[in-house]
């Protein structure tokens, strides 16, 4: 089968190259398989992050803030260092409950091979405007938020001048800063719901930074339109989001930019037989993630949408390793699991199944609230016996949630179903967009941005800037400098000729003053390098007098 050298049995097969393949093949390794087969049908290793260009990935596992093409590249770089078998172009069209991967590529045409352990990691797509339905003409200029960042990122296109984003979960924000900063009036994001599905430190860093109006219990109720969409028609919501009448604003635009969710790439999955989960859509998995399907494991955005890619890698681990020891043994030990179940302001938990032989000492749990609670408890019960419990600040069905069972907690449900509940009297069906305000003393409220956490900042100009309510020393820096002197990151492309791609992507090496921000990005406008550049290497030095350079953040 061509000169490829492609075997008939290998010890794990791993489908799909992006963060979650990459590290479940290396871990898989790691772990004693000798022959691990990682199959991708893009043209590169690396997934979805090739084209988030912008900052905010791997603040728990590298902790430093790395570009999605940076993270990438550093686990890309393990993969080739290893004797994986990496194949890009490989589309995976079938893999049986026997454990069969058949996938057609561009050398070895239609092939077929076995694994002894199979990981599933096709990550996930996103949902369309079929998907929710929004009436109205078919004109184009109707966009996913990942394919505009698609065309965006990695093809150099610009997909409108005045766009309107309906979707305020992360992709949403991003792509409405992303647009904003090459040239788009972002007019406005509008969301259905009562809050914002996406992290405050991104409402903050991605629309209040460049005012993009945040409008929620909105959507869209019409496209308008004849070849290109000419207009939206806006409608204020009811608690059931149906469009109220009588609300209706018609907005002028050229470009309706959909961030409305995401779906597992499930299809693999239901034909293999694996027993899918109709709540996270992904399939039902054991504490080792391993799916009904003895030896077929599943991890990333697969097995449940994750918000970090830290927590896909995490994950992807854990399913590599267990393939490799799956594929020495041929079989999972501890027969007989405790089912996990959702209970009470939660939306969904994984996995699903425990079966305690396989826990060390604790397990950890993940789940998404239902709504935004203050002051909460998270329960895990079994009948009326709570068998743990853990405080929380904050909860919000946008940020995935984690808690570490101990072990004995799952000793003491013995065999009986447990349920993961909110606990909480201050449910809260208004929003959690906090933008800047002043108290009656000067002291500005704000939201610090160095890490997901979000924490609220009070700080006092008339006391030196002290900072109080931060939980690290960086949001104490962060709300210092924030009032004296605000500085950002700023990500973007060039055009690169003599590489495999045509868009290179960038990021000043240190923040930036916020007023130099759309001077920065002139300097990128007219700018052509050529093949090959390595990551990290300064392509504009000293960015507009500011001492800080664009440097590249991908090896092309
Ligand atoms: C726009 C956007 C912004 C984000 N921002 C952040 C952020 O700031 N910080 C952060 O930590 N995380 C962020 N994330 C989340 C993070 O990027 C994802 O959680 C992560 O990339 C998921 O990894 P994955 O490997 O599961 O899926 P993916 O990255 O989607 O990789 C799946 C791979 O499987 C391949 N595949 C699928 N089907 C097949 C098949 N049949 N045959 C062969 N190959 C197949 C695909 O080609 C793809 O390469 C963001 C995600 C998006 C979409």
């Amino acid at each position: 089968m061509s000169g490829l050298n492609i075997k008939d049995i290998y010890d794990v097969v791993v489908v799909g190259g992006g963060p979650a393949g990459l590290a479940a093949a290396l871990a898989a390794k790691e772990n004693g398989a000798k022959d691990v087969l990682l199959l991708d049908r893009n043209l590169s290793l690396g997934g979805i992050l090739n084209q988030c260009i912008h900052n905010g990935f791997g603040l728990h596992i590298f902790k430093e803030e790395l570009t999605g093409p940076e993270y990438a590249e550093r686990f890309i770089k393990q993969v080739k260092a290893t004797d994986i078998t990496a194949l890009t172009r490989a589309m995976v069209l079938d893999v049986s409950n026997d454990r069969t991967v058949r996938f057609i590529h561009k050398d070895a045409g239609y092939a077929t091979v076995s694994g002894k352990a199979v990981v599933l990691a096709m990550g996930c797509r996103e949902r369309t405007r079929g998907a929710i339905g929004i009436p109205g003409a078919r004109p184009s200029g109707v966009f996913t938020a990942g394919s505009a960042q698609l065309y965006m990122n990695m093809e150099g296109r610009t997909i409108g001048k005045r766009i309107v984003v309906l979707g305020s979960g992360d992709i949403g924000l991003i792509m409405a800063r992303r647009l904003t900063l090459e040239g788009a009036k972002v007019l406005g994001v509008f969301e259905v719901l009562p809050y914002s599905g996406g992290l405050t430190r991104n409402i903050v860093q991605c629309l209040e930074d460049y005012g993009i109006p945040l409008h929620l219990s909105h959507t869209i109720s019409e496209i308008r339109g004849d070849k290109r969409v000419e207009q939206v028609v806006i409608n204020k919501v009811d608690e059931n989001r149906n469009p109220i009448p009588g609300t209706e604003t018609v907005i002028d635009c050229d470009t309706v930019l959909l961030s409305v969710g995401l779906i597992p790439e499930n299809e693999l999955s239901r034909n293999a037989g694996l027993d899918i989960d109709p709540k996270t859509s992904g399939p039902i998995f054991y504490e080792n993630m391993e799916t009904s399907v003895p030896g077929v494991f599943a991890c990333g955005n697969v097995a449940q949408v994750h918000d970090l890619v830290d927590f896909v890698s995490a994950e992807a681990m854990k399913a590599g390793k267990f393939a490799a020891l799956y594929a020495k043994s041929g079989e999972t030990k501890g027969p007989s699991p405790i089912n996990v179940r959702w209970g009470e302001g939660v939306g969904y938990v994984v996995p699903q199944k425990i079966r305690a032989a396989n826990v060390d000492e604790k397990i950890e749990v993940f789940f998404r609230s239902t709504a935004i609670y203050k002051e909460s408890k998270v329960e895990v019960r079994c009948g009326d016996e709570v068998l743990a419990s853990f405080k929380r600040e904050h909860l919000a069905p946008g940020e995935m949630e984690k808690i570490a069972l101990k072990k004995d907690v799952i000793e003491k449900a013995n065999g009986r179903d447990i349920t993961v509940c909110v606990n909480s009297t201050t449910k809260q069906p208004g929003s959690n967009v906090k933008f800047r305000t002043t108290d009656a003393e000067g002291r500005v409220e704000l939201v610090c941005i160095v890490c997901p956490t979000g924490c609220r900042l009070k700080v006092d100009p008339s006391k030196d800037f002290e900072v109080t309510g931060n939980t690290c020393k960086r949001g104490e820096e962060y709300g210092k400098h924030e009032i004296a002197h605000p500085t950002r990151v700023i990500t973007s492309t060039v055009c690169i000729s003599g590489a495999e791609l045509p868009r290179m992507p960038v990021k000043t090496d240190t923040p930036i003053p916020k007023e130099k921000i759309f001077d920065a990005m002139k300097l990128l406008d007219r700018l052509e390098k050529k093949g090959p550049v390595n990551s990290g290497e300064v392509v504009v030095k000293d960015i507009c007098g500011t001492g800080a350079n664009f440097v590249s953040t991908r090896s092309l």
